[in-house]
């Protein structure tokens, strides 16, 4: 069949980048300005101060152009210096992606291992560091929401293994696919250093991110070696920005102004998040019902820690996940996100993050089930009705 042209709107349900406003989208239409006129500059520090009041601290925040894994790097390289450990715990194909960054940037990474489907685990965490006596490691690296899995890890269960073993390492986390749409806490929670993004919960397009550090954070970085020079903090600070080595990119903020309104102002942050656990409660009860007769299955295995702004969804025996995501694309205009790493071809993520309501979800679901129909994937027919049950 060849295929058709799509008609009607897209349904967009990747897990990142995710939609855009249509306010959001027309705000960062600016005319270019001076980065240093005052008019931008009362825009841009009512950004910096609404992304604090996000990720809830009262630190630093320090922004790139560049996409998350540029908030990886500059993160590590202000933290570390050559030959210091790290420990990674393992979630999935995000955590070994920072973790291969690190090697390759010259630091050691001793890893947390866990299976993907059941997430680690946190006396695993708490024996690693009571085993480092020596306080070798200098950083913990949490991924908080794993993406390519739909597992979210309980960063206050990760502080309190820190603490209860009086290990002084820093704690870092990305929070990438879980900042504006998972309750996220940096100062209540101990966070070191926080690793965040544009495309997802913020919803704007992909390419600035920022790293938020703390006091302490702050500390070690006056002394690490990493070579860095764009990512450079210090030099960061002593402009008047106190972030972006280079031209800030001006259009950015003239849409996080307005997506901060939409958080901060419009709906409040308590809202967004609710928002959040309402809608992934309506996905997971389709999958649940769909899940029936041999159908797609939950990646995730560990229900207390399912993500709130991703499902994983595991095809069954003998189907494969892409050519499922191509025909719902192809044929319904619905574009899912695919399986990561190991995961290609095995699974498929439904992303509920993000400029997102109950007919988009629903509508999303639908198709899905339709795909499912369409290419005889086995499943329980009436996941939407689930859905709707769970809504209601
Ligand atoms: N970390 C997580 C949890 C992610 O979901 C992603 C991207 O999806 C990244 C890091 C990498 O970010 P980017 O693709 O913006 O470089």
């Amino acid at each position: 069949e060849t295929p058709r042209k799509p008609r009607g709107r897209q349904f967009f349900a990747n897990p990142g980048p995710t939609n855009i406003p249509d306010s959001v989208l027309l705000a960062t239409a600016h005319q270019t300005m001076d980065f240093n006129d005052p008019n931008f500059l009362e825009v841009y520090d009512g950004c910096i101060a609404g992304l604090k009041q996000v990720l809830r601290t009262q630190h630093e925040v320090f922004l790139y152009t560049g996409s998350g894994h540029a908030a990886w790097e500059a993160t590590l390289v202000n933290l570390l210096s050559p030959g210091e450990t790290v420990l990674i715990l393992e979630s999935g194909y995000f955590s070994d992606s920072w973790a291969q960054m690190a090697k390759d940037l010259g630091l050691e990474v001793q890893m947390v291992a866990a299976d993907w489907r059941r997430g680690v685990d946190i006396a695993d965490v708490r024996a690693a560091l009571a085993a480092d006596t020596a306080h070798a490691i200098k950083a913990v690296c949490v991924v908080h929401n794993e993406t390519a899995t739909g597992m979210m890890i309980p960063l206050p269960e990760v502080r309190a293994a820190l603490d209860a073993t009086g290990h002084p390492a820093l704690l870092l986390s990305d929070t990438i696919s879980s900042l504006g749409s998972l309750d996220y806490r940096m100062d209540e929670w101990g966070i070191d250093a926080c690793v965040g993004g544009s495309q997802k919960g913020l919803m704007l397009p992909t390419g600035m991110s920022f790293t938020g550090v703390s006091a302490k954070g702050m500390e070690a970085h006056k002394t690490s070696r990493l070579p860095k020079f764009y990512f450079n903090w210090s030099k960061m600070m002593t402009r008047r920005h106190r972030s972006f080595v280079g031209t800030v990119p001006i259009s950015f903020f003239y849409g996080l102004q307005e997506s901060l309104r939409l958080m901060l102002q419009e709906e409040g942050l308590d809202n967004v998040i609710a928002r959040h656990t309402r809608l992934a409660r309506a996905v997971r009860a389709a999958v649940q019902h769909w899940s029936g007769n041999n159908g797609p299955q939950f990646f995730c295995l560990n229900p207390a820690r399912y993500s709130d702004s991703v499902t994983a969804v595991m095809m069954p025996e003998g189907h494969d996940g892409d050519s499922f995501r191509a025909t719902a694309l192809q044929r319904f205009n619905l574009s899912l996100g695919g399986g990561l790493g190991p995961l290609g071809g095995k699974v498929f993520r439904i992303g509920h993050l993000g400029d997102l309501n109950e007919p988009m979800i629903l509508g999303t679901l639908a198709t899905i089930e339709l795909t499912m129909k369409v290419c005889g994937v086995p499943h329980q027919a009436g996941g939407v009705d689930a859905a709707l049950a769970a809504l209601g």
